[in-house]
Formats: structure tokens, C-alpha cells, sequence
């Protein structure tokens, strides 16, 4: 296998040197880059190190909570193994947050029957009184429920909310439903709730509640919320039903204003341009109640894997790949402090994407608006066809939450596609952990971000052009 990929190598390089004279572009020709980018994606369907890396984290790190001192250990971690690696110019770039840090949380139904529920507390979310809040339940099936109550109309009530999340193989089920527990709990307050609950943003049928955060509005009283496991907002329903229901509801987390964090950084310098950037990354912190080992170990794992395996290769590609794993996705914090950090290159930033939606396979990749049709986009298709992925002809629209920002300065974003069907089973849960990869999937997706990343690297594709044609 070795010798094959050797001359692999050896053929790009010959074909690369005998096409030089003849090829019109700057760039190296296509079949050069197609052999080397193919032989990188073979490789990587056998490399163990994406799951060693995603594994020696949730292990020897565990939980990794963005702005304590779990995620100040994955930092050192990262940092280590970066540079263990082979990377050049390993890094990690400080920022400060507002760090939440979850307390004791209890919900129980005290009326009509005593009943314990499954609950978990928002990330953002304030406290409770010591002793807790006691209040009866104002029931809505749908987000658009509570939305149409008058104002006052829940005066003194928790506002439970049980509309469900519809599975959905690219995650939009996720997005659709998004709002309910970001903008949902100022919205019952709005209206005089004390409390919120939602039916955890989950598709599976366990009671493990699905964390995530929340974001207060300004114009509302920030009342605390916790989002039910599934089974208990269908009891809830089903007890709603038969008459009033009382809860008591205790939550008490505290919050950390100013605490640090970092997004760490290594690179595979270029050979020939290295002030152009092509920038991938997934995001180190993770929620607290299992291990972030699909959220984000696993996109950490994958980022890193495909920029090792180029940092591997006898000839590095022309421009600088940057692997940044970024330090507080969940809170909302990295990428605006990364974009901003970083506001004097982002012209350099040839195009930017983070891996953050599980551990399973690259089913398609959506490319900057204009690239698809283009000869990029045509030899990245005939690329990654071997390893079972399509280019789809719709432009991305995002990045992933760590790369908005810099889209919004003007960065190009892709977007690679993760079979998500079953992501949102464990997400944000306390089974998110380790056994729920499969290192198989993993591989496919460091091999098709490995293709991706080379060929970007290696060519002198331009999305800004691409994205505003010469008419
Ligand atoms: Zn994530
Ligand atoms: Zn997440």
C-alpha cells in the first residue's frame, strides 16, 4: 500500500514537471492534482489517527465545557498533539467568555400525582431561588402556540413547550425547530412565565434531555428553562390533558464572567503561497453531560486527520492549510473572536469550513456560490466519487457557527455533508460518547475533508472570482 501511494506521488510529481511547460494556468494540471488528491482519500480510508485523536480526547480529556478548567486541558492536549503531528507554527490564540457552568437541576411533578421528570438545564439559562420555583403548567403543542398567547396570559406559570423535531438526514429538522429553545424561554417570559420547558430538540426515545443553548433577549425577564427528555414532555401532554399539573422546578447553575479560552491553531505552512489560507477546523469545546465525542470530538478528529495526513505528503500544496479547533462553539463565542482576531487576513482566507455534525460520512459537498460548475468543481466531483460522495450543485450556505463570521467578512464557506439521520439522537445528551463512532464512517469523512483540502490547497481555485463571474 505504502509503495503504491509512493508512486502515486512519484507519477503526480513526473506528470506535474512535464505539464508545467504546456499548462497555460499558474496552477498545476488537473490530472496531477486528481492522482494526488485521489491517493490521499485512499490513504485515509486506513488511517487509524482521526480515531485515535478523537478517542485519546474524550478519554484522557472526557467533557471539555468551554471556559473551564476541562477545556483549559484540552487546550495543553491539543496543543501537544498538534505538534506531536508534525504541524507548523501550533498555537493557541486567548479569548474571554461568559462561562456557564450547570448546577444540581430537579423538575417533579407535584400535582395532580408525584412524579419525577427527566430534565436538563439550558446552557445560558439563570437559576432558581434555592428552594426552587412551584408553579402549575401552561401546555403548548406548538412553538406558534405560545407564540400566539396574549401577553400576561401565563402570568406565573412554567411555559412547557412539546412541539417535536422531525428527523432529517441534512439536520434541517434541527434548524426548523432551533428556535424554540434559543428564543423560546424570553418569549414565555414575555407573556409573565416564571419558568420554561421544552421538549428536548432530540429525534431519539430515551430520557436523556438534550441540552444546548439559550439566548435571552433584552426586552424580556430571563427566566430559567431545561429542556424535558422526550418520554417525560409526552407524559407531561398526556397529563395535561386530565387536568391542571403543578411542578417544582430547581436549577442552579452559576456563571463565570471574563473566563479564558482558546482557539488552537496549527498549520501546514505552503510551499509556494503561504499567505493564502484554506482554512478547516471543528470545534474542541463540548457540553458537560457526556464526553463531545460526535459534538465535536469526532469533527476535531476529522479536520485534524485530513491536515495531517497532506502535512504527511513528500510535496506540500502551494498554499498555507490552517487547522483551527475552535474553544466555545456552544457558547457562541470563537468565531466571532477568531473573525476578529483575524480581520487583516481575511482576504488571504482562500475559503473556510468546520466539521461539526457528528461522526458519520460525507454524503455531498456544497461549495461557494458559482464553484460547482466550474473546473474546480469538476474535478473535485470526479475526486470524491470513489469514496461515495457527490457534489451538490446548491451553494452552501454556511460554514458551521465557527465560520460565520468570517463569511460575513467575506471569507467563501463550504459546507461537507454529514449523514446526520441518527445525529440527533445522542446530540447534546449524556450519550454522546465514544462507542457511538464508527471509525469507518470517521474515515470516510477525513477522506473526503482530506480531497477537499488538497485540492483547494494545491490549485489556484479563487471563490470570490468564481462567486461574481466577468460577464
Ligand atoms: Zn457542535
Ligand atoms: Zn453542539
Amino acid at each position: 500500500m505504502v509503495k503504491l501511494l509512493r508512486l502515486f506521488a512519484v507519477a503526480a510529481a513526473l506528470a506535474a514537471s512535464a505539464a508545467a511547460t504546456m499548462a497555460t494556468a499558474d496552477g498545476p494540471p488537473p490530472e496531477a492534482l486528481a492522482a494526488a488528491a485521489s491517493g490521499l482519500g485512499q490513504k485515509a480510508l486506513n488511517d487509524p489517527a482521526a480515531f485515535d485523536f478523537v478517542a485519546s480526547l474524550t478519554t484522557e480529556i472526557g467533557q471539555r465545557l468551554a471556559g473551564t478548567d476541562a477545556h483549559r486541558r484540552a487546550v495543553t492536549w491539543a496543543e501537544a498533539r498538534l505538534k506531536a503531528a508534525g504541524f507548523d507554527n501550533v498555537h493557541s490564540e486567548p479569548f474571554t467568555l461568559r462561562a456557564w457552568i450547570r448546577g444540581t437541576e430537579s423538575a417533579d411533578i407535584v400535582a395532580p400525582v408525584p412524579q419525577h421528570l427527566a430534565i436538563t438545564t439550558l446552557g445560558g439559562s439563570v437559576a432558581t431561588d434555592a428552594e426552587g420555583i412551584e408553579a402549575e403548567i401552561a401546555l403548548f403543542h406548538s412553538y406558534d402556540e405560545l407564540l400566539a398567547a396574549a401577553p400576561g396570559s401565563l402570568t406565573g406559570k412554567i411555559a412547557v413547550v412539546t412541539q417535536r423535531m422531525v428527523r432529517a438526514q441534512d439536520g434541517s429538522g434541527y434548524g426548523a425547530a432551533n428556535a424554540i429553545r434559543r428564543a423560546g424561554p424570553s418569549e414565555a417570559a414575555k407573556r409573565g412565565a416564571v419558568a420554561y420547558l421544552l421538549r428536548s430538540l432530540g429525534t431519539d426515545s430515551h430520557r436523556l434531555p438534550h441540552t444546548g443553548a439559550l439566548n435571552y433577549m433584552d426586552n424580556a425577564p430571563r427566566i430559567p428553562a431545561a429542556a424535558l427528555a422526550i418520554p417525560d414532555a409526552e407524559q407531561l401532554e398526556r397529563l395535561a390533558a386530565l387536568g391542571p399539573v403543578r411542578i417544582k422546578l430547581v436549577l442552579t447553575p452559576t456563571v463565570a464572567d471574563n473566563a479564558p479560552s482558546w482557539n488552537v491553531v496549527g498549520e501546514v505552512r505552503g510551499s509556494e503561497r503561504p499567505d493564502e489560507i484554506v482554512l478547516i477546523g471543528g470545534h474542541l469545546d463540548s457540553w458537560d453531560l457526556g464526553t463531545g465525542a460526535t459534538d465535536d470530538g469526532a469533527g476535531v478528529a476529522i479536520a485534524f486527520g485530513a491536515a495531517r495526513l497532506i502535512a504527511a505528503l513528500p510535496q506540500r500544496p502551494r498554499r498555507t492549510i490552517r487547522l483551527v479547533l475552535f474553544g466555545a462553539e456552544e457558547m457562541d463565542f470563537s468565531g466571532a473572536a477568531y473573525a476578529g482576531a483575524h480581520q487583516a487576513e481575511t482576504a488571504g482566507i482562500v475559503v473556510a469550513g468546520e466539521a461539526d455534525f457528528g461522526a458519520r460520512n460525507v454524503y455531498a459537498i456544497q461549495l461557494p456560490p458559482g464553484a460547482a460548475p466550474s473546473d474546480f468543481g469538476q474535478l473535485l466531483q470526479r475526486a470524491i466519487a470513489p469514496l461515495g460522495a457527490i457534489l451538490d450543485r446548491r451553494a452552501a450556505l454556511g460554514g458551521g457557527d465557527d465560520i460565520r463570521d468570517l463569511q460575513k467578512a467575506g471569507v467563501p464557506a463550504i459546507s461537507l455533508r454529514q449523514d446526520g439521520m441518527d445525529y440527533f439522537d445522542i446530540h447534546h445528551t449524556a450519550d454522546d460518547t465514544l462507542d457511538k463512532i464508527d471509525p469507518r464512517q470517521l474515515n470516510q469523512a477525513v477522506a473526503v475533508w482530506s480531497v477537499f483540502t488538497y485540492l483547494a490547497a494545491a490549485s489556484d481555485v479563487d471563490f470570490r472570482s468564481l462567486a461574481t463571474p466577468a460577464k
